[in-house]
């Protein structure tokens, strides 16, 4: 596998590594990625672009080349999200190229290291803490904006 990650730092990309790799279950980029991914389920490319476009990822797993659907050979491509509600996780995307007569195909998944369960509770005026229940990360959410 092969890690990218938005930041140059060597100690912040080393950080974002070792996070991504641990929510994957992983120890290192030797190791085979699981397939399924930890809590994957089917999502939308609305739903990846839509992320995409207010967020940055901040980390990306290329994973070769193996058959990930369908019994087709595709590239899996593991995106670090990490942020707000999906903390430890992200999206994946399989991409199926140049399998002629077969047409391209091209699936986006969710996926988290944990199934996150948020509860809200309001800490001052429009400002919300989400904490999870079962994994304990939180975020906060200002609704005045
Ligand atoms: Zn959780």
């Amino acid at each position: 596998m092969l890690f990218r990650c938005e930041y140059s730092q060597a100690d912040t990309r080393k950080k974002v590594e070792k996070d991504m790799l641990s929510a994957l279950g992983l120890e290192d980029t030797f190791q085979k990625v699981p397939w399924p991914l930890p809590n994957m389920v089917e999502s939308t490319e609305d739903a990846f672009w839509d992320y995409r476009t207010t967020m940055s990822f901040k980390g990306e797993l290329w994973c070769g080349q193996e058959k990930y659907i369908d019994d087709r050979l595709g590239h899996l491509l593991v995106y670090f999200a990490d942020a707000y509600n999906r903390q430890n996780g992200g999206f994946a995307v399989a991409v199926i190229r140049n399998d002629y007569p077969k047409p391209s195909d091209v699936r986006y998944y969710e996926w988290s290291a944990c199934k996150h369960d948020f509860r809200s509770k309001n800490i001052g005026n429009c400002l919300n803490r989400y904490t999870c229940t079962k994994c304990g990360v939180s975020h906060d959410i200002d609704s005045s904006g």
